[in-house]
């Protein structure tokens, strides 16, 4: 039996960042100096493995999250959205 589908959405909708620990504590430190942006500061790129899904720090050159879809198939979109027709795009 198939599981009926729900809509993927190509709008933002992430609720929760990834981030490199050992980002975070280098913008703890400069952070003493003024503010730093995780957003600007981190260099995560993000790919397919045999596994799966692998968010990699550039900067550090480590692991920070790996998934491993156990063979599994997920639904997925990718679609780009123009921007200007984004709501819930932000520029921050
Ligand atoms: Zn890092």
């Amino acid at each position: 039996m198939r599981r009926r589908q729900r809509p993927v959405p190509a709008t933002k909708e992430i609720k929760m960042y990834f981030h490199c620990g050992l980002c975070v504590e280098e913008i703890k430190a400069l952070a003493k100096h003024g503010p730093v942006s995780p957003r600007e500061y981190a260099e995560l790129e993000a790919g397919w493995t045999e596994l799966g899904l692998q968010i990699w720090c550039k900067r550090h050159e480590v692991n920070v999250l790996h998934i491993d879809f156990e063979g599994q198939k997920h639904p997925a979109n990718m679609d780009r959205l123009d921007p200007e027709e984004d709501d819930h795009a932000e520029d921050a």
